[in-house]
């Protein structure tokens, strides 16, 4: 882990938080809902203007809009943990919508020792062709954290929501390599996150891929993570790899996004671990101002609700995911 004195505030809550969520539980359950300073953010946030997303056009044919619909249809679910009724309803209904995108959609079934005990899990992946050997990876989760009242609207709808349309964007559409748009299970820990109890789903789908040889046709794996935020402010992943990282912050500051990709770097735990342990070229594109006063100081509380996702940010990310992967298919 990098030091520099101006990220330790960050790097402490980004350990103390996604590293030992149990913890983070435990503080978001003691904040009562409607105390001071939350619900003062609360109602600063919902009163932002300029929130938006711009016409599809202006965002390489990207709709925040209907992204933002998708966040919405989510939320609709309810909480939404790994073996939940609810969990079920909405692997449905992604499947449902991949399918009428054209997209083909594999899915893996498969059962987790949790904390909580036995739990079946489920990822999804929409497959588009490609011409050329090799496969760019998105991914992001769609389980939320097991946490009474907690919808996830953030964490983990908007990634979601973001996936979902680039493959209405790209399942039509054959690029030089194939394309597989992934949607893990089980990325939260049922208890207290550690490398045994978190990332259920990607861990299963990298050592699965690593089984079939496809692994190593993984050219690069793109994961997006809570991005709904506003403004939206995204560091570098110190654990991410430095070519893929650059080429998406290059390609952010072509678009005139340089204010939302920021220099800074951070270090994550998150679905790409288990690939980039495997030697595949993997970025986190992740939001985690969750320290008292950052953007994201609603995480794995029970304030993560709709009116905490912003449009035009799910239109940022989508765009330069979208432009991303043209520079990927043009390698
Ligand atoms: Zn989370």
């Amino acid at each position: 882990m990098p030091f520099h004195p101006k990220l330790l505030t960050a790097v402490v809550c980004v350990f103390a938080m996604i590293g030992c969520g149990a913890k983070a539980g435990g503080e978001a359950a003691g904040r009562a809902p409607g105390k001071a300073p939350a619900s003062t953010a609360t109602k600063a946030a919902t009163q932002q203007s300029g929130d938006e997303a711009p016409a599809a056009e202006k965002s390489g044919g990207f709709d925040g809009k209907r992204a933002f619909a998708q966040v919405a249809k989510q939320v609709g679910f309810g909480p939404r943990p790994s073996g939940s009724e609810a969990l079920g309803r909405l692997q449905e209904y992604i499947q449902s919508e991949l399918t009428s995108y054209g997209c083909n959609v594999d899915t893996d079934s498969f059962t987790a020792d949790t904390p909580a005990g036995r739990l079946p899990m489920k990822n999804i992946v929409a497959k588009i062709p490609g011409g050329k050997p090799g496969i760019i990876m998105l991914a992001t989760h769609y389980d939320t954290k097991l946490m009474p009242n907690f919808v996830g609207a953030d964490d983990a709808g908007s990634s979601t929501g973001v996936m979902l349309e680039i493959a209405r964007l790209l399942c039509s559409k054959h690029g030089n390599y194939q394309m597989w748009i992934t949607f893990f299970d089980g990325e939260e820990a049922m208890k207290e996150w550690s490398d045994t109890d978190s990332r259920y789903g990607s861990r299963q789908m990298a050592a699965k891929m690593a089984m079939s040889g496809d692994l190593a046709k993984v050219k690069a794996f793109l994961l997006a993570d809570i991005v709904g935020t506003r403004p939206p402010r995204f560091k570098r992943e110190s654990d991410s790899t430095k070519w893929l990282v650059d080429l998406v912050w290059d390609t952010a500051r072509k678009l005139g996004y340089r204010n939302v990709f920021l220099d800074e770097s951070l270090e994550v735990s998150d679905d790409h671990n288990p690939f980039l342990k495997r030697k595949v070229p993997a970025v986190d594109v992740i939001d985690l101002e969750n320290y008292p006063g950052g953007n994201l100081y609603y995480w794995h509380t029970p304030e993560d609700t709709l009116d905490k996702v912003s449009p035009k940010s799910l239109a940022i990310t989508g765009h330069v995911f979208l432009e991303s992967i043209k520079q990927l298919q043009s390698k």
